[in-house]
């Protein structure tokens, strides 16, 4: 590795936050785990530690290696725990203004030689540098949903993006155990790209009154092979994340085959945004996903 990794920040305890941390510890460094909101901070640990149970249950993982994996674990409601951190990867809400934020508070506390990578599904990671003291420094790092199953990380140069920040973070996506991949810095590099005009495509199917919830996912796994419907893919993701991405799809391509479906729009609105928030194109209170319309 170009750069010697032993500590990694994460910035954001949100479904991708925790599966980064739980990889980045299995593997062997440090990590620190940071999140604004702290009641979500105080479930995160026992919650990543349900998620390595479930790699013990299934023989991939030890018991010693979990406990061992667990203690290289820190977290903190503040900047102060990246200050020793030789990488930050910032997994917070999909949202440039709070991003560019993180960013700039983030630079007050790190070392200098420190590399910063943001998880983003789709802001310019060229933007993004553009807010830091080291813009060489910056990389665009796109892990998938679940991290801990999901092969593929994305990897972004921003314009001013240097060959050794790039290639450190290349061979760190490898000892984690995955994929790089190659995306040029364009709004929603490759995965999201394709993947998000489909599901707010599918939204427009609902909407237009075309297929119910259930038509709609029962079709497209049935008749595609996809393993999860369109709209449960959405729900799984996050709606915010979704209407998010295909902003930046919309305002950065300006066309309007990327127009947001207005009813993403109204789901994301009335607090629904999917999984993580118990009701979205599925209600998630009882035993078994009940579609919402
Ligand atoms: P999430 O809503 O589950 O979590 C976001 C977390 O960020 C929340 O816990 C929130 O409290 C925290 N946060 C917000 N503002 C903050 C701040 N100022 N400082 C610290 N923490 C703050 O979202 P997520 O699904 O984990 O997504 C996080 C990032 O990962 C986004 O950029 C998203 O686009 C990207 N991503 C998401 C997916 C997905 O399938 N959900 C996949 C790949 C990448």
């Amino acid at each position: 590795m170009a750069i010697n990794i032993k500590k990694i920040g994460v910035i954001g305890s949100g479904q991708m936050g925790k599966g980064i941390a739980q990889v980045c510890a299995t593997a062997g460094f440090d990590v620190h785990l940071m999140d604004a909101n702290e009641d979500v901070l105080g479930g995160a640990v026992a919650a990543i530690g349900k998620g390595m149970g479930r790699l013990v249950a299934k023989e991939k993982m030890s018991e010693s290696d979990k406990d061992a994996a667990l203690k290289r674990i820190s977290t903190g409601a503040d900047m102060s725990g990246f200050k020793d951190c030789q990488l930050v990867i910032e997994a917070a809400t999909e949202d440039e203004q709070v991003k560019k934020a993180i960013l700039l508070e983030l630079c007050e506390v790190l070392s200098d030689d420190a590399l910063i990578a943001s998880n983003t599904s789709s802001i310019s990671i060229t933007r993004l540098a553009a807010k830091t003291d080291r813009p060489e420094k910056v990389v665009g790092m796109h892990f998938m949903n679940p991290v801990p199953r999901m092969e593929l990380v994305e990897l972004i140069r921003g314009i001013a993006t240097d060959e050794e920040t790039y290639t450190t973070i290349r061979e760190l996506v490898v000892k984690l155990g995955k994929t790089p991949i190659n995306a040029e810095d364009f709004p929603a590099f490759i995965v999201n790209r394709i993947l998000l005009p489909m599901i707010n495509e599918a939204v427009y199917t609902l909407y237009e009154g075309v297929g119910s919830v259930s038509a709609i996912d029962n079709a497209m796994k049935l008749g595609t092979h996809h393993p999860m419907g369109p709209l449960e893919l959405a729900d799984f993701i996050g709606l915010d994340t979704c209407l998010s991405v295909m902003h930046v799809l919309h305002d950065g391509l300006a066309d309007t085959k990327y127009r947001p479906c207005p009813l993403l729009v109204k789901y994301v609105e009335a607090g629904w945004l999917g999984r993580k928030s118990g009701k979205g194109f599925y209600d998630y209170s009882g035993d078994e996903p009940v579609p919402t319309r």
